[in-house]
């Protein structure tokens, strides 16, 4: 089957929406979207949304934050465009429809950790989902949205799957639309589109601990290095200092951490080991609210030396009301576990969290091939470099798939070539899907190698001994991709594989301690000039 549209959006989170609500505007769009429409990590953001609001703030100040948290990476006009026009994209928000929470008339703005003035626009605890709520209102008002779940793109259509292109330089290469399965039919779909957005989040299901549900297997980084799109930064994974703690361990695939926010810290939440003593003065001024690499290496490190699995996070200093007016779907999912966070301190530990790093793009979402763009968390733009200021990210998202939007009215304009002849999808495997057990043992077994040896702490030994197993598993899993009927856990598993595969090869290159990467055989930040974006690209796609 064959579907023709000018643009393909590829993932329903704040990047696709908002990018398919903005090209609505002059085109066609289509979004598939693997699961629900609202299943994203969009949808489980709670601090909200970083923008200079407050009168007192300003562009400078908000800029020179997100430079600090990126220890030495971040690209300072890439930022300058993100922080500028932050405001615009947060009026637009609210003028799709978006209830963001107010005090006496103005937008209420918190404050986070690394952020030097309350800037976190919000909608109480639960700001991802009201995105979503108001974005997928109005997009189902618009006629040429087409919104299609429960499809999960497997490839892109570029000349790496059609025979007689694939000799094409890399710098020359386009993207045509990708081939999509159908969940419900099990059939797959050539999707043949003039342009494609990838928007398709985050990798955090490579690690055992993630705060991110079970539609962010990396899918898009690994579609997009599969045709030999640039991507780079993949070793900055930041972890989230403080999910919620649960005695029986193993998270299980479909089962993410319960996050507790940046935002409970920010309302003066204390960090305490299980004997009741407070450990962060020890490790850095700004105290809990440093940066969340140095948080979440502090509580890594108190574990270690102490020998347990947790830590706890107090607020009880803090009055009932105003917990329960600020947190309180964070307030009410610990009751149900048992914690009354007004009485009783959380337990918390770190858990994978957010990709730095990502299809390496230019300031108008545009990747290294041709037709094809990437904004949200699989993108990397340069705004974060080695570590994401909180709140960063649906910026981000937003503020790029603007851009993306602007760029391709433009490309749409000046498209003069025509589609090439794209084969059939070729689905030649047999076995059928009893066969399951080999795939859930091996999404399990990387799982836990990432997250022993290609952590928060790194060695070269580590990363070694993790390039050895994972490339074991690599080969297993393209031999069983060719014997099996593809299916989705199949090709998560592969997209799996192929971001652990990136993560290690990026961590192995950058030789020295930053941001969000630490390895013990190299401590040490070197000087700016020596090691630069860790940039990937498979060159025989
Ligand atoms: C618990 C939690 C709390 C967070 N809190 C904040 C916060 O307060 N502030 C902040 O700025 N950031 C926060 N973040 C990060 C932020 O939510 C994400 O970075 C951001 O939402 C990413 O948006 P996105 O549109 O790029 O991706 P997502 O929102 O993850 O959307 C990706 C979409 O792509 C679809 N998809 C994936 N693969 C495929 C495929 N193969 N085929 C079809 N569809 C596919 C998914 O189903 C989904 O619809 C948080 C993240 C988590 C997990």
């Amino acid at each position: 089957m064959e579907i023709k549209t000018d643009v393909l959006v590829i993932g329903s989170g704040i990047a696709g929406l908002f990018a398919a609500h903005e090209i609505s505007k002059y085109a066609d769009v289509i979004v598939v979207t693997k699961k629900d429409k609202n299943e994203s990590n969009t949808n489980y953001a709670q601090g909200g949304i970083a923008s200079v609001i407050d009168p007192e703030d300003s562009f400078d100040k908000h800029i020179e934050d997100t430079l600090k948290a990126g220890a030495g990476l971040c690209k300072r006009d890439i930022v300058e465009i993100l922080v500028t026009d932050g405001p615009d994209r947060i009026n637009d928000l609210i003028r799709i429809g978006t209830e963001f929470t107010k005090k006496n008339g103005k937008l209420d703005l918190a404050k986070e950790g690394g952020h030097s003035m309350a800037r976190i626009v919000h909608a109480k605890d639960l700001t991802g989902k009201e995105i979503e709520r108001a974005l997928i209102a109005k997009l189902n008002t618009i006629k040429n949205v087409k919104i299609i779940e429960n499809t999960l793109a497997i490839d892109l259509i570029t000349e790496h799957n059609i025979k007689k292109l694939k000799n094409e330089p890399l710098n020359n290469r386009n993207c045509w639309g990708a081939f999509v399965l159908d969940c419900n039919s099990m059939d797959v779909i050539k999707i043949a589109a003039k342009v494609t957005v990838l928007a398709t989040g985050g990798l955090g299901q490579v690690y055992l601990h993630t705060t991110n549900p079970s539609i962010a297997t990396g899918d898009g980084f690994a579609m997009a290095y599969r045709s030999g799109a640039k991507i780079g930064n993949m070793e900055f994974i930041q972890f989230h200092p403080t999910s919620l703690y649960r005695a029986n361990g193993n998270e299980s695939y479909n089962n993410p951490s319960f996050l507790i926010s940046e935002a409970v810290r920010g309302f003066g939440g204390i960090l305490r080991t299980i004997d009741g003593k407070e450990f962060m003065t020890k490790y850095d001024s700004r105290k809990e609210l440093a940066p969340r690499d140095i948080v979440a290496r502090a509580i890594d490190n108190e574990l270690k030396v102490r020998g347990e699995e947790f830590v706890y996070l107090d607020i009880t200093h803090k009055d009932k009301e105003e917990i329960i007016e600020h947190f309180p779907n964070i307030y009410n999912e610990c009751l149900k576990k048992g914690i009354d966070i007004s009485k009783d301190f959380i337990p918390v530990v770190p858990a994978a969290h957010y990709a730095c790093g990502g299809v390496a793009v230019d300031e108008f979402a545009r990747t290294s091939l041709k037709g094809l763009y990437a904004c949200g968390e699989v993108s990397m733009t340069g705004v974060h470099g080695a570590n994401r200021l909180a709140s960063n990210s649906l910026l981000e998202a937003v503020v790029f798939a603007h851009r993306a939007a602007k760029d391709i009215k433009i490309f749409l304009k000046n498209y003069s070539h025509s589609f090439p002849d794209i084969p059939e999808w070729d689905d030649l495997g047999a076995l059928s899907y009893d066969e399951k057990i080999l795939i859930s043992h091996s999404i399990k077994e990387v799982r836990q190698i990432m997250w022993d040896y290609v952590g928060i702490v790194r060695s070269n030994q580590r990363l070694d001994r993790a390039a050895r197993r994972i490339h074991n598993i690599f080969v297993e899993t393209e031999d069983l991709y060719k014997r099996t009927k593809i299916f989705e856990d199949i090709l998560e598993l592969r997209n799996i594989v192929a971001c652990a595969h990136m993560i290690i090869k990026s961590a192995k290159l950058r030789k020295e301690s930053r941001g969000l990467h630490y390895t013990l055989d190299y401590p040490n930040q070197l000087s700016d000039s020596k090691i630069k974006d860790t940039i990937l690209q498979n060159l025989n796609p």
